[in-house]
């Protein structure tokens, strides 16, 4: 652990930090132990050099006579901030704290806590976002199971392909994936999962006979719904770890939910990165859920983006979601009414998983009681109402009234913590008013004592004082030191001076001190047992913070829905899908006004709609608009148009832009072509899919290629699909295939443009029919490519068609089955082969 230079034997306080760094990497191998010396935690030896390396500290050495050692150190006030850089960097960390006031031997210290970025439970060191600790175990295909520590959601599901397990992982976006050995000991599958996911390669028990007691350790039994070896496996491990950094308690994990990654949308990476539903693609962008995210509160917010990650696919509960959103965009006093209550409450999701835990601070659990104090207002808000708001005031109803009197107990503004009193109020427990109101008595002497006592003496600026050393004493200045009674005792002189005390005062303070003891004691154990009677209803209190949850979520998309003039999609019988006036919510946000809806239809007859026009003209936004209403549609949210039937997709499919994945190490091409590889392969009749560009990472012929054949195939399986090009050749398949369908992007060249630059005007505007031309050479000259330059391109591209005619000869020649051919029609096609090859040559 340390590599010191020297022989010499390890002074004892490295002994200790060498004895306790063992100890730790018995749990977490790769954790670093921060270990307190006085106002610093110090790391020795390998890991100080990573600490000052991963935190950017100095790096000092320890020295005693014949050893020396680097170490790095951080001051105990700057623990919170330095810990959460270490968790951000995927660094587990491990606290010893000194745990007696020093002396003269050894200090005797301690692990306090245990921090690995996916099990933190303290509020400081969370975003208000999900955090999930993931594991993944193999047998019959792979199980993952999902623990949020912070608010005991615990999850799982099973596997049939490593594909689906990935769109599953980052779906959930664990922060901390533990592999089962079978999969950390293949060197190929371990580094592919670590180019995906934050691994900790910590020894998590994964063994079976281990999990399965664990699991009954927590949840009492080894659920029946965990019906495969890698389920049980997979929800053991992930539970013991989370215990080991909670130091033996998981009381606020209840159950394990498994659940059907069948029973919501397929909606794989890609599709969520273009679709930029959480982050922007460019740095500083607006995400989809940066609009959607009206939500009052940090359950809210986590809800809606479960909901967005995993949208529906049964079209009962999508409409339950919509019916609720309608009643809440219906009566605007309602929407209000629930909103300003959620904007008062605190995060009673997490609240509720520290009360379980039996960890919650006083803060805290005022923090939860001012929140539940809100529920019988929320309650009668949603008096009346059925369907999943009914639920919704079920559940909130469902809390006995002792718990939300709770704060009957609690001073509105406890103090963090449970040790310094001043936490329960006055009135609320007899006997511990009565200590209080002893000690009052006791206060009221003292203050009396000044004055009676500059009476007794004729001393007139004699004075009662207080000090930690002394306690209360009398002081008397030097002049009148003469007149000083007989029962003082001198215990102190100063330079002018002295200080006195008498027997009696002696016995009122320690009274005093007695009467404030005892009533800390008592308020700790009146605040531990408000605690634990809180925690005995950690069932009631996890519903009502799902309710609530449920409800901002509901409220928000309720409010979006009539802020920005969004409509009820209807769930189309038919498999059809038609937008109308549809919008794209976040560019209709950044063109402030002078965004251009428009109309999209896909069906029977029209499954492929083959979209061209110049770059810049819109294309893109259009296929993000089709694919964003169909999202939100299945969230069981309002879309962004003016009318909309859409069916329910089971996948959208997405192959946007040119992403370049260069800290991956692949080429643009190479992950252009991987995400195409996926969506053919995992692409159903029933899928929505969008494709931006196909091909254009390669040369032209090859990228034409490659994309006629897509669209081919795609076209063959009967999905929705929306397919942008370039590629102006690709129009003609039109004619070919049925169900094929020209749109473009309205656009026209300004002939009256002066400045010889040309001009080309957007409408951005999608119409039937192919784009004239693909009018590259108009946008770079707009965009101000050197007019020789544009000139000499536009020269270029006349013979570029040219010889793409003589293309469309060979193929014709190709295709032409000469078995079945008269030879009058033979002659008739080389006559019209003549005409092309002359007209276009104008010989
Ligand atoms: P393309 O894919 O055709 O290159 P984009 O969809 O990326 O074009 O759109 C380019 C820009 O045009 C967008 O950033 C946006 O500012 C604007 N734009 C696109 N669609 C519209 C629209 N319907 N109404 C108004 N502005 C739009």
């Amino acid at each position: 652990v340390l590599k010191g230079t020297g022989n010499g034997a390890l002074p004892p306080m490295l002994e200790q930090y060498v004895r306790m760094r063992d100890e730790v990497a018995a749990q977490l191998p790769h954790a670093i132990l921060l270990f307190q010396v006085g106002d610093f935690y110090e790391t020795f030896g390998e890991d100080a050099e990573r600490t000052a390396r991963l935190l950017r500290i100095a790096l000092t050495h320890k020295s005693s006579k014949d050893f020396s050692t680097p170490m790095a150190g951080i001051p105990l006030r700057a623990l919170d901030s330095n810990v959460e850089r270490l968790l951000a960097a995927g660094v587990c960390v491990a606290v010893a704290d000194q745990v007696e006031e020093p002396g003269s031997g050894l200090v005797e210290r301690k692990v306090t806590q245990l921090l690995t970025p996916g099990t933190v439970t303290e509020e400081r060191h969370l975003s208000a976002d999900e955090n999930y600790l993931a594991a993944v175990a193999t047998g019959d295909g792979y199980a993952l199971a999902l623990l949020d520590v912070s608010t005991g959601e615990f999850r799982c599901a099973a596997f049939h392909t490593r594909s689906a397990l990935y769109d599953e992982l980052s779906r959930w976006r664990a922060r901390e994936v533990l592999l089962a050995p079978e999969l950390s000991g293949n060197p190929a599958l371990l580094s592919d999962f670590q180019t995906r996911f934050p691994v900790m390669l910590s020894p998590a028990n994964f063994e079976e006979a281990g999990c399965c007691d664990e699991l009954k350790t927590v949840l009492g039994e080894v659920p029946g719904s965990l019906t495969s070896a890698a389920l049980r496996r997979a929800c053991g491990a992930v539970l013991g770890y989370a215990r080991v950094t909670q130091q033996g308690e998981l009381n606020m994990v209840r159950r394990a939910v498994r659940f059907e990654p069948g029973a919501h949308m397929r909606l794989p990476e890609a599709a969520v990165r273009a679709l930029e539903l959480f982050t922007a693609q460019a740095p500083g962008g607006v995400a989809l859920m940066d609009v959607l995210c009206q939500t009052r509160t940090a359950g809210g917010r986590r809800r809606l983006r479960a909901w967005l990650r995993a949208p529906l696919l049964d079209e009962l509960s999508i409409r339950a979601r919509l019916d609720g959103v309608e009643t809440l965009t219906r009566a605007a006093d309602l929407r209000n009414g629930v909103r300003s209550l959620l904007y008062r409450a605190h995060d009673l999701e997490r609240l509720s998983a520290r009360v379980a835990t039996r960890r919650a601070t006083p803060r805290e659990v005022a923090s939860l009681a001012r929140t539940l104090e809100l529920l019988p207002e929320a309650v009668r808000l949603l008096n009346g109402l059925d369907g999943l708001l009914g639920g919704v005031r079920a559940r909130l109803a469902g809390l006995p009234e002792v718990v939300i009197r709770i704060r009957a107990a609690l001073v509105d503004d406890p103090p963090i913590r449970a040790g310094d009193g001043g936490l329960i109020r006055d009135g609320f427990h007899a006997g511990l008013d009565e200590l209080r109101n002893g000690a009052v008595g006791h206060r009221a002497w003292l203050a009396e004592l000044e004055i009676s006592e500059r009476a007794r003496t004729g001393i007139g600026n004699l004075k009662v004082g207080f000090n930690n050393v002394f306690g209360y004493f009398l002081e008397v200045t030097g002049p009148h030191l003469s007149k000083v009674p007989s029962d003082y005792r001198q215990i102190a002189t100063l330079k002018d001076r002295a200080r006195f005390t008498r027997p009696d005062l002696r016995e009122r303070e320690r009274e005093i001190a007695r009467l404030e003891a005892a009533a800390g004691r008592l308020e700790l154990e009146v605040f531990t047992e408000l605690r634990d009677s809180l925690a005995a209803h950690a069932e009631a209190l996890s519903e009502a913070a799902g309710a609530l949850a449920e409800l901002d979520v509901l409220a928000a998309l309720a409010e979006i829905a009539v802020d920005s003039g969004w409509t009820r999609p209807q769930t189309a019988d038919g498999g059809g899908a038609r937008l109308i006036q549809a919008r794209h919510p976040v560019v209709e946000q950044a063109t402030g006004g002078k965004f251009v809806p428009n109309d999209a239809t896909l069906g029977a007859g029209r499954t492929t709609l083959l979209l061209t026009g110049p770059n810049m003209a819109g294309k893109s936004t259009y296929l993000r608009t089709v694919a964003i209403c169909a999202l939100l549609h299945q969230i069981g949210s309002f879309v962004p148009a003016d009318g909309a039937d859409l069916p329910v997709y089971d996948a959208i499919h997405t192959r946007i832009g040119a992403s370049d994945d260069l800290a991956g190490g692949r080429s643009t091409f190479m992950v252009e072509m991987s995400e195409l590889a996926a969506i053919l392969h995992g692409v159903t009749a029933r899928s929505l899919v969008i494709l931006d560009e196909v091909g254009r990472g390669t040369s032209t012929l090859d990228g034409l290629a490659i994309a006629q054949a897509a669209l081919e195939h795609l076209h063959a399986t009967g999905a929705h699909t929306l397919f942008a090009t370039h590629y102006f050749e690709l129009t003609r398949l039109e004619g070919e295939h049925p169900g094929l369908i020209n749109l473009h992007v309205a656009a026209e060249e300004d002939t009256n443009a002066h400045d010889g630059r040309g001009g080309l005007t957007f409408y951005h505007q999608v119409i039937s029919g192919a784009a004239r031309q693909s009018y590259g050479v108009e946008v770079a000259r707009l965009a101000g490519l050197p007019a020789p330059v544009t000139a000499r391109a536009a020269r270029l591209l006349t013979a570029l068609n040219t010889g793409s005619d003589d293309g469309r000869l060979t193929r014709e020649l190709a295709a032409l089955d000469l078995g079945r051919l008269t030879p009058m029609q033979a002659l008739e096609l080389l006559n019209s082969w003549q005409r092309d090859v002359v007209g276009a040559e104008k010989v």
